[in-house]
């Protein structure tokens, strides 16, 4: 474990919602929490609904302002700090900003103000599927307007509406220069992959996972280079596989599928990306090679610019070279 603590890494899908370390939850929170989550430790959440419903026990204490957006993503940094995270692409949810009575991009520049100056950070904004209509248009296009964001991404229940119903949200944000990403293939099946890289044009697909089950998906991912940014326990927690051994995490980078392994929501599903990464490197009998190679394809597929992204994976390997 000391060993994975010490290696650069990156997080390329985390949630600020699901990151906020317990203690500030529960300083935050009116009721008396008890010192550890009550729900770790239990049998997975058995739907996307109870998922939803804690994850909302947790940050809505939490992101009450702006102030409060900095506050927590400060500690989300200092936890990543810890581990030695490198890069991370934070994404927060659009339109709970509002709800509280602010613009999201005053979220989005609480959260720059407190990136670390040795940490790449790129800030994201969740377009959700279960929150189409005309006021989520005004809230996208105000943000955009702002111009403080990195990325976009869709998040929420895949099964509440198309990829499709996006297509020109996706378009606009790609002519503005954004790095767009999109959740498909946990809730919903290959079909849903398809759509994010038909109608979205996406090149990472945050989990993907269930591409495994259509041999032409997969042949079209390969050929078009595209990334999987993988949460195994998340998968597991959430019911998309019955048991971590059964994840298709080592078949895909069998096959070629540049993947990254993630921790989705740290603090709901109880593992840190260190944790993580120690848990699939045991269950699958990964080598210190492929714990590396998987570092690498998330420097890979990171919107950086060259010569940074060089500095990085040079890191990267002085550091492998100097732990042999
Ligand atoms: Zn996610």
């Amino acid at each position: 474990m000391e060993r994975l603590s010490l290696l650069p890494k990156s997080e390329m899908h985390l949630h600020l919602e699901g990151a906020i370390p317990w203690e500030l939850i529960r300083e935050n929170s009116d009721s008396d929490l008890p010192p550890t989550p009550p729900w770790h430790g239990k049998s997975p959440f058995d739907s996307f609904t109870s998922f939803s419903k804690v994850m909302r026990q947790c940050f809505a204490p939490c992101l009450t302002c702006p102030e409060s957006y900095a506050r927590a993503a400060a500690a989300v940094f200092e936890n990543l700090k810890k581990q030695n995270v490198r890069y991370v692409e934070i994404s927060f949810g659009l339109g709970f900003p509002e709800i509280q009575g602010f613009p999201s991009h005053e979220a989005a520049l609480a959260i720059r103000s407190v990136a670390p100056e040795d940490m790449e950070v790129r800030i994201f904004t969740g377009i959700s599927r279960e929150r189409d209509g005309e006021q989520m248009r005004t809230w996208i296009q105000s943000i955009f307007d702002a111009e403080v964001l990195d990325g976009i991404d869709l998040h929420g229940d895949e099964t509440a509406a198309p990829a499709k119903q996006f297509e020109r949200v996706y378009q606009e944000a790609n002519e503005r220069g954004l790095f767009c990403k999109a959740h498909a293939g946990e809730l919903s099946g290959p079909e849903s992959v398809r759509e994010v890289i038909a109608f979205l044009k996406v090149q990472r697909i945050e989990h993907g996972v269930r591409a495994i089950e259509d041999s032409d998906l997969l042949h079209e991912i390969l050929s078009r280079e595209i990334t999987l940014d993988i949460c195994p326990t998340s998968n597991v927690q959430l019911g998309i596989v019955p048991k971590i051994e059964e994840h298709p995490l080592p078949i895909l980078l069998e096959k070629g599928v540049r993947v990254t392994v993630n921790t989705d929501d740290p603090t709901v599903f109880g593992r840190s990306l260190t944790e993580e990464l120690a848990y699939v490197m045991e269950t699958f009998h990964f080598s210190w090679e492929t714990m590396l190679q998987l570092q690498e394809n998330a420097l890979h597929a990171a919107p950086l610019q060259a010569e940074r992204r060089e500095q990085l994976l040079e890191d990267l390997r002085n550091h492998s070279l100097s732990t042999r």
